[in-house]
């Protein structure tokens, strides 16, 4: 039983190895990224508030996002464990994660970050946007997503250093070799699986 917290900056990778992480775990991957593309997808109301966000590699507000997550993690599926992706994304947030949980008793274990090498991330995006025409990937919204990442996002790493939950994952080389990096972090945190 885990609960695990996957940061990164975008096209990091994360999606691809929360999948992995959650499998390997057998825990529900959370990605709020892909809660809201469910819902814009779907026409519904936190869709439509949060599309126009999206489109422009905005944060969407705290106020949809934190119900959101709130709402997901009463579930009873996650009461096992579960990996957050895309989320938190602010310190704010992470506070935010801190308290619901506490109110859940199920704290956060682990904070993996992927780090990788910015020029790299950028060069993934646009290849991804070409393959899946993503309408937050291009390249002028792709260069402001890793700005507010900067901004924002960074300092809930140093959030979680203090917290003394944080595990850097080098996110360089191949999907399988950042994979191997974190299992080797996942067994020593609740031993090998299977
Ligand atoms: P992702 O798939 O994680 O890259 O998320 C895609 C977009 O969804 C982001 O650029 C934001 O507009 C929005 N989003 C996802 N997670 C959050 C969050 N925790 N806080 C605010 N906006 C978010």
């Amino acid at each position: 039983m885990m609960s695990i917290v996957l940061l990164g900056p975008p096209g990091a990778g994360k999606g691809t190895q929360a999948a992995r992480i959650a499998e390997y775990l057998n825990i529900p991957a959370v990605s709020t990224g892909e809660i809201f593309r469910a819902n814009i997808a779907a026409g519904t109301e936190i869709g439509k508030k949060a599309q126009s966000y999206m489109d422009r590699g905005e944060f969407v507000p705290d106020s949809v996002v934190n119900a959101m997550v709130e709402a997901r993690l009463e579930a009873p599926d996650v009461q096992g464990g579960f990996l957050l992706d895309g989320y938190p994304r602010t310190v704010e947030q992470a506070q935010v994660l801190r308290d619901i949980t506490a109110k859940l008793g199920r704290p956060v274990d682990l904070v993996l970050e992927i780090q990788v090498d910015e020029d790299e991330v950028v060069s993934r995006m646009l290849k991804r946007a070409q393959e899946q025409h993503r309408a937050d990937d291009t390249e002028p919204v792709i260069r402001h997503r890793m700005e507010v990442y900067h901004e924002q996002t960074v300092p809930v790493a140093t959030y979680y250093v203090d917290q003394d939950l944080l595990e850097v994952v080098d996110g360089s080389g191949s999907i399988d070799d950042v994979w191997a990096r974190i299992v080797e972090i996942l067994d020593r945190m609740v031993g090998p699986r299977a």
